[in-house]
């Protein structure tokens, strides 16, 4: 009987996890349990993925604006420009599609244009010739 009186009091006194979606207090099941019922996890899991795909799209958004900045001043023949400047125009460094060191210089790519970016200036504004290869299937 002592035993018993000893897990009941364990059971009332452990730190009950909260549901991830609605917060509700969980119960019963395991510790790591997560959710109170599936409905909460399939809402929970619906509202990342929707997270996830609103947060690609706003990077995509950033890029394609870089990407038609920079291919804008390439078709005025600018190849160099001031980073200010350049914010200016709605320009966000931060958002690459690549970057790599290339003699103690930055490169960045935005698809396929890259350039050097320094902490004032954008310069050696180029395009990348590519080459894309078509698998074929059906040889
Ligand atoms: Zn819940």
């Amino acid at each position: 009987m002592v035993e018993r009186h000893v897990m009941e009091y364990k059971i009332a006194n452990r730190k009950m996890p909260t549901c991830l979606e609605c917060g509700d207090k969980i119960r019963y099941g395991r510790t790591d349990k997560k959710f109170c019922c599936d409905v909460c996890r399939m809402k929970y899991h619906h509202e990342q993925v929707k997270i996830s795909k609103i947060y690609r799209r706003r990077v995509l958004a950033v890029l394609t604006r870089n990407y038609e900045i920079l291919d804008n001043l390439l078709k005025t023949d600018v190849d160099a420009v001031d980073l200010f400047d350049l914010e200016g125009l709605g320009f966000i460094p931060g958002v690459v599609t690549s970057y790599r060191k290339v003699n103690r210089h930055d490169e960045y790519t935005c698809f396929d244009i890259k350039y050097i970016l320094t902490p004032t200036r954008v310069s050696c504004i180029k395009k990348i010739s590519l080459n894309l290869q078509v698998r074929k299937n059906n040889k």
